[in-house]
């Protein structure tokens, strides 16, 4: 891993402009934003590689962002926070971060979890021997963020995707509704039951197409689970 692609979530522009002005110096490819909504969209359908991100930022807490991100990836994600209780931190690394910093921090301190992060990045990148996941017609290609059936690509949004990745990871097997909603929402209430029964309706429209293949079963009451099709 070369040239990773880091995304910076930052909604105090001080602290914005020093990390991309430090990132672009040291020759980073990057890009930014202030607001959790954006860098979850940016993250899953751009190319980012490594997340720097704030925990306190004006639509969500960051470990929201976190706890999204992880339901349908492993890219690092390094923690810059102002908030230097223990708890803090606890519920961050919990939720998934790799790293935590604390405000105020040095460039050169910055620099070196940087590198660390892309050291491992490169052990998870040649530790994951599939890129792309095949079953039947459909395939999805982790690192483009694209699903096809046979050549077409599929028109997914986020979380269709997500959750067509989350039942991939585990072919065969029923993933429950409460497994499901917390890895996608980060919590199980009533409503996401109700959104995740409209988004797997709309994935199972576009991925089960030809009436004759059936990839996703409905188990009521429980879950659903990704059939295996030849
Ligand atoms: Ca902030």
């Amino acid at each position: 891993m070369n040239d990773p692609k880091i995304l910076v979530v930052e909604d105090d522009p001080t602290v914005r402009n020093l990390i991309t002005t430090t990132l672009k110096a040291n020759h980073y490819d990057h890009e930014s934003t202030s607001n959790g909504e954006t860098a979850l969209l940016v993250a899953t359908t751009g190319k980012t590689d490594i997340v720097l991100l704030d925990l306190g930022l004006p639509d969500m807490d960051g470990v929201e962002v976190i706890k999204r991100i992880r339901s349908w990836s492993q890219m690092p994600i390094i923690v810059i926070s102002a908030r230097s209780e223990d708890a803090d931190k606890i519920a961050a690394l919990d939720a998934g971060a790799d790293d935590y910093l604390t405000k105020p921090f040095s460039v050169a301190e910055l620099l070196a979890r940087l590198r660390v992060t892309q050291r491992r990045l490169a052990a998870l990148c040649s530790a994951t021997a599939e890129p792309v996941f095949r079953n039947g017609k459909l395939t999805i290609d982790y690192g483009a963020g694209c699903a096809y059936m046979e050549d077409t690509a599929l028109k997914l949004t986020p979380t269709e995707y997500k959750l067509l990745c989350l039942l991939a990871k585990d072919v065969g097997k029923v993933l429950t509704h409460t497994y499901l909603t917390d890895k996608i929402w980060g919590s199980s209430w009533e409503n996401d039951m109700a959104s995740l029964r409209v988004h797997m309706a709309t994935l199972r429209k576009k991925v089960e197409k030809d009436p004759d293949t059936q990839y996703i079963q409905t188990h009521i009451g429980i879950g659903y689970r990704m059939l295996k099709n030849d």
